[in-house]
């Protein structure tokens, strides 16, 4: 029993990225407005993320930590067209399993009242304990993998290099977030706590960036609107074919005009449907168009590609990073071709 559950919580949670990932997503899902991630000693020591969101209802302590209690996902079919970023129940449960955790919780009739719950390894709930609390929840997650050895060792042996990927990721959370305000800070051993970056209440990616990565890389971008119809291929499959093949890509990019592009530092942060995830094709296409016009090595690229619902599936592995494109190579090409033109108009 014990033994598979921690297997099996360690293909949700795989790193410190998953964690935090995981946490953003549920205080997103809560409808929070601020979001607060602190780390100690790089999210070695402990991670609390903070939200000023709905709260958990005391009807649901005893089921939050239970392995794939989730209260997202009414009907089988709605996997199809998610709206929120969970739906498997797994990540407080393995956090059970792989950490010291605890939550502090209140709805917005209890604050400034909230409750803390401490659970066994298992999920189970263990202990409940009315504390102050605002309105929101604080999950805490310390000693990361303490019951993992190999897993402990290899997080304290790459912890520099794990702590920065974090980072990216809340930069990307950060810069596409115009609903909720994010705010990360690191506490090191010696105590000097930084505030490594803070956004506003914003109405719009642009001000987010400025916030993120400093006002001035604001005067190397331009921003980016590319629309385009996926063309279908021969592998196309009816059943999977969406209703709408039209592809939008919003955001902000590296000014493509020779030079000007300098001031950017080279992050790209690519969405689908506002939610960050990796997707190396579509990196691959902006940076060999970058680099046919002998632009830049490394252009700043924040991307959303809002499409259907229908057009992709988040489902394909435990941790959700992977993103399956099922019309992938039109969509490639669909972006290139526009792109490319985007080019063109810039530098006449
Ligand atoms: P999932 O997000 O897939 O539902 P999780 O294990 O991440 O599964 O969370 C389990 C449940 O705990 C969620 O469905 C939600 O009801 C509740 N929950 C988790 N985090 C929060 C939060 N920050 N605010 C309110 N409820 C939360
Ligand atoms: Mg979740």
């Amino acid at each position: 029993g014990r033994t598979v559950h921690q297997i099996q919580s360690g293909q949700v949670i795989v790193d410190l990225c998953s964690v935090v990932k995981e946490l953003v997503e549920n205080s997103l899902d809560a409808e929070a407005t601020a979001i607060e991630i602190r780390f100690r000693n790089n999210g070695l020591d402990s991670i609390e993320v903070q939200d000023n969101g709905v709260g958990i209802a005391s009807e649901n302590y005893e089921t939050i930590a239970l392995k794939h209690y989730t209260s997202k996902l009414s009907h089988y079919d709605d996997l199809s067209s998610l709206q929120t970023f969970g739906f498997r129940g797994e990540a407080l449960s393995s956090l059970c399993a792989l950490s010291k955790f605890h939550i502090t919780t209140a709805r917005v009739d209890e604050a400034p009242k909230g409750t803390r719950l401490d659970f066994e390894t298992s999920g189970k709930l263990k202990g409940t304990q009315v504390i102050a609390s605002q309105k929101g929840t604080t999950v805490a997650v310390e000693d990361l993998f303490r019951n993992l050895p190999v897993r402990r060792r290899e997080l304290e042996k790459n912890i520099k290099r794990e702590y920065g990927k974090v980072l990216g990721v809340l930069q990307a959370y950060a810069c596409i977030s115009t609903q909720a305000r994010i705010s990360v800070s690191n506490v090191m051993a010696k105590g000097k706590k930084a505030v490594v970056f803070a956004t506003k209440s914003s109405q719009s990616t642009r001000e987010n960036i400025a916030n993120v990565f400093g006002a001035k890389t604001l005067l190397g971008l331009v921003a980016l609107d590319l629309s385009f119809e996926m063309q279908p291929t021969k592998t196309y499959s009816q059943l999977s074919e969406p209703e709408n093949k039209q592809v939008r890509v919003l955001g902000h990019i590296s000014r493509p005009v020779f030079g000007e592009g300098r001031h950017a530092p080279d992050r790209q942060m690519f969405f689908v449907n506002s939610r960050p995830c990796g997707l190396p094709q579509v990196t691959k296409v902006f940076n060999e168009v970058y680099k046919s016009y002998n632009i830049s090595q490394s252009p700043f690229i924040f991307a959303n590609i809002v499409l259907d619902t229908n057009a992709y599936d988040v489902n394909v592995s435990p941790d959700k990073r992977t993103i399956f494109l099922h019309e992938q190579n039109a969509l490639l090409e669909g972006l290139r071709v526009s792109l490319v033109e985007l080019f063109e108009k810039q530098g006449q």
